[in-house]
């Protein structure tokens, strides 16, 4: 290994570990701050990032790659795999530091102070239901998006470019493609369900304890593979999953009438979990230790949530012993009962809420409105009427509200445009490597019946967790499942899936 890459190593994991200090910062903000201590805690984020910026922007870091790039010719690893690592961590480490330097440091100040004004706005508009108080807000942050890919040479296709901040080498034509196929063969499946006589019985749980409820999803997350050993889980208003490497915090919440939203908040945070753990250790804080985007991620927290958490096989498993932990909670649910509560179709106006059939469609409504609000085909002060109507024609809900429509989701208040499309690539992604995955064990389900999930998961560490950032989403799903991206295994596993439960 060379000096001048063992440096950049050293440089590298020096600001990832001022990163994942903020990111602790912000769990412990989430789950454990005292009320009156929020002012502290935001000059302490304030200096991270100061300090982040400036070891990530370090001018050291640009003279090693530089050159290190002008040395591209000869391999400079020991082995013909070690040149690979040093051109992704050259590479990736070169994306990450441009997305810093070539950023004005006030304008940077300048979109941190705009996302906390727009945070607050964005939470009085959706309270009083008056979206006209948060629409400059909004201008703002668009405006700022087209700037900030102006500046890192992308100004040409700034929807282009924040997408690719969160999903690389994904773009907007590719999305437009795979979403309304997708869209196609969802359309005549959701209509089908609706027309169904076969309901989900609604309030059939009432007084699940929480302490057993915690109970329950420790030992269902511990036997997916969450190593407690290097992560917890709490509790917070929304559940999400921070960290890496060897320190993976998740969050849950919990309500006494609803255990399955707990427990499947928390499957599906075990997911992201378990991919972070299978991140390779001892390349922490470079490329090959970092996850590939969030639509690789949600393809990990969405195969375990849906795919395998609502199989029939895993319910073969576990149930016996959701009975066990709540007996007479249960005692008047059926099997049947339970396992349709499990995937419960019904559409909804609210995102969050939604079953993961009609899900992708409220993230299609989603990017369609972000895809003409970057072209200008699309005014922000008709975004709510868009909105509408897109409801009206997608889901066949009108919003009774801008507070339950346009306003319900805090990312645009962050001014995060381009990430919603990857909780539809996720899906796409996680039911294609579900097909893959079973194809290549065809005794998955017999593993699952007896509560082992191990061999699904040394499987993904091999073919996703342990390629770090070596492969954008495309090319990752290429090696594994031998085709490209698409929407036809989505489609195929919610019709193996929802068929036999609503249309037979
Ligand atoms: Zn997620």
């Amino acid at each position: 290994m060379s000096a001048a890459y063992e440096r950049l190593l050293a440089k590298l994991k020096r600001a990832h570990h001022l990163c994942t200090v903020t990111g602790l910062l912000g769990w412990d903000e989430q789950v454990n701050l005292p009320p009156d201590s929020a002012d502290q805690r935001a000059e302490q984020m304030a200096l991270l990032a100061e300090l982040h910026h400036a070891a990530a922007g370090d001018p050291e870091i640009g003279a090693l790659l530089a050159e290190l790039e002008a040395q591209k010719c000869h391999p400079i690893g020991d082995t013909l795999s070690g040149a690979d690592d040093v051109r992704v961590v050259v590479r990736e480490a070169r994306k990450d530091y441009d997305r810093v330097v070539k950023l004005p440091a006030d304008f940077v100040s300048g979109k941190a102070r705009l996302a906390s004004a727009a945070y607050h706005a964005w939470a009085e508009a959706k309270a009083k239901n008056d979206f006209a108080a948060f629409a400059p807000f909004l201008e703002k942050h668009l405006a700022l998006a087209k700037q900030e890919a102006g500046y890192l040479g992308r100004g040409d296709r700034p929807y282009d470019y924040a997408i690719d901040k969160h999903d690389p080498g994904m773009d907007a034509a590719t999305i437009t493609a795979l979403f309304a196929e997708l869209k196609t063969g969802l359309v005549p499946l959701l209509r089908a369900i609706a027309a169904s006589p076969v309901r989900a019985k609604e309030n059939i749980f009432k007084g699940f304890p929480i302490e057993a409820q915690r109970e329950f999803l420790r030992e269902v997350t511990e036997r997916l593979g969450f190593n407690y050993r290097r992560g917890r889980i709490d509790v917070s208003l929304h559940p999400f999953c921070e960290g890496s490497g060897a320190d993976i915090r998740m969050t849950t919440r919990f309500d006494a009438d609803n255990p399955l939203d707990s427990l499947f908040s928390s499957i599906h945070e075990t997911g992201h979990g378990l991919y972070e753990q299978g991140l390779p250790l001892a390349a922490q804080g470079t490329p090959l230790g970092q996850n590939a985007g969030m639509g690789v991620h949600e393809s990990q927290s969405r195969l375990w949530e849906n795919q395998v958490a609502r199989s029939r096989a895993f319910w073969t498993f576990f149930e016996p012993r959701f009975r066990e932990k709540f007996p007479e909670q249960l005692a008047a649910v059926s099997p049947q009962e339970l396992y349709l509560a499990v995937n419960e179709v019904a559409p909804t106006l609210i995102r969050v809420d939604s079953d993961e059939v009609h899900y992708n469609l409220h993230i299609i409504l989603r990017f369609e409105i972000e895809r003409r609000l970057f072209s200008g085909e699309l005014a922000v002060a008709d975004l709510p009427a868009a909105w509408n109507a897109l409801s009206k024609e997608l889901l066949g809900l009108t919003p009774t509200s801008d507070k339950v429509g346009v306003l319900q989701d805090v990312h645009w208040s962050g001014g995060a445009f381009g990430y919603f499309p990857s909780y539809c690539l996720g899906n796409m992604m996680a039911a294609q490597l579900w097909f893959t995955v079973r194809a290549r064990f065809p005794d998955l389900d017999a593993e699952f019946v007896r509560g082992d999930f191990s061999r699904l998961l040394g499987w993904l560490r091999t073919e996703i967790h342990e390629q770090g950032r070596r492969y954008e989403m495309r090319e990752l799903v290429r090696r594994v499942t031998g085709e490209e991206l698409t929407p036809k295994y989505l489609l195929r596993y919610l019709q193996e899936r929802y068929a036999p439960l609503y249309l037979q």
